[in-house]
């Protein structure tokens, strides 16, 4: 086994020893169990998924616009595709609503509208004017002066990333899966060691018998639903509507599933690396 993958999987003797000083089923009148005094009942090793990446999503919408002939013909007709992970903005001529008009911003005074600095006003501040225009009017900003505008259709284009972040556990008992959900953080990324890749697993076909299908494992640990589900998050994720590029990586995050007997009750435990490599333990009171 590669060394660097070795140095993750966590062995159950140093769960043993991180348990120590953890103390059950302590009562009023009885003392607890040191679960690192006692040896486990059944032990699984078991491996989560952290599935992460990133997606661009083009997000559309249409509006209709005024604008002069010549604003039209420089408008784009097709917005190009995204070649990278960039946010940005297009707007594309869709069709002309209405031809050539007399423009209806500039009615008092054709080809001179309402100033966009001081909104018509003519002044700035009480006592300064705008120097944008005159008396508040100002070159036409929907027909540029020429009095003639037309109504078009507009397609806006909005490129956005969506991140994406998700922790997979394997089927556990659902206290220790509840708490293991707040400990395991799909923000953490894993040493390149522990890279999975995430595809449908190949029919494998037997020496004798039908073929059948080998359920996915990290070194031994398995993922028991895990991998199925990010499996099925990471298609979602790439199919979603709007979705032109995407990038997904997935990690094993190995762990051990301990059970343990004492005082006529149940514990479960699940040990784990954390991002710096050091076992992390989580406790929660089993159903038998
Ligand atoms: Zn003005
Ligand atoms: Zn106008």
């Amino acid at each position: 086994m590669d060394p660097a993958v070795e140095a993750w999987l966590p062995t159950l003797d140093e769960a043993r020893s991180a348990l120590e000083g953890t103390v059950v089923g302590e009562g009023i009148f009885r003392k607890g169990v040191d679960l690192g005094a006692i040896k486990p009942s059944e032990v699984y090793p078991l491996a989560a998924v952290l599935l992460v990446g990133r997606a661009l999503v083009r997000e559309r919408w249409t509006q209709e616009l005024d604008l002069s002939r010549h604003a039209m013909e420089a408008m784009e007709r097709e917005a190009p595709a995204p070649q990278d992970y960039t946010e940005q903005t297009f707007r594309c001529l869709r069709r002309v609503v209405l031809g050539p008009s007399r423009c209806t911003n500039c009615p008092a005074r054709p080809g001179l509208g309402p100033c966009t600095q001081c909104a018509g006003t003519g002044y700035r501040s009480a006592e300064t004017p705008c120097s944008a225009c005159q008396g508040g009017f100002a070159l036409c900003a929907v027909c540029d002066g020429t009095a003639v505008s037309l109504k078009v259709s507009v397609e806006y284009l909005r490129d956005v990333v969506a991140p994406l972040g998700r922790v997979f556990l394997p089927r556990l008992p659902g206290a220790l899966k509840s708490a293991l959900a707040r400990d395991f953080d799909p923000g953490l990324r894993l040493p390149d060691a522990l890279l999975l890749s995430l595809e449908r697993p190949r029919l494998e076909s037997a020496y004798r018998g039908p073929s059948r299908v080998r359920a996915p494992d990290f070194h031994g640990h398995a993922f028991e639903g895990a991998f199925e589900s990010s499996l099925e998050a990471q298609e979602a994720f790439r199919e979603a509507p709007g979705v032109r590029l995407s990038e997904t990586r997935a990690w094993a995050w190995p762990l051990l599933w301990l059970r343990y007997n004492a005082r006529g009750a149940w514990w479960d435990v699940a040990a784990y690396r954390d991002r710096q490599g050091t076992l992390r333990t989580t406790l929660a009171e089993g159903v038998g």
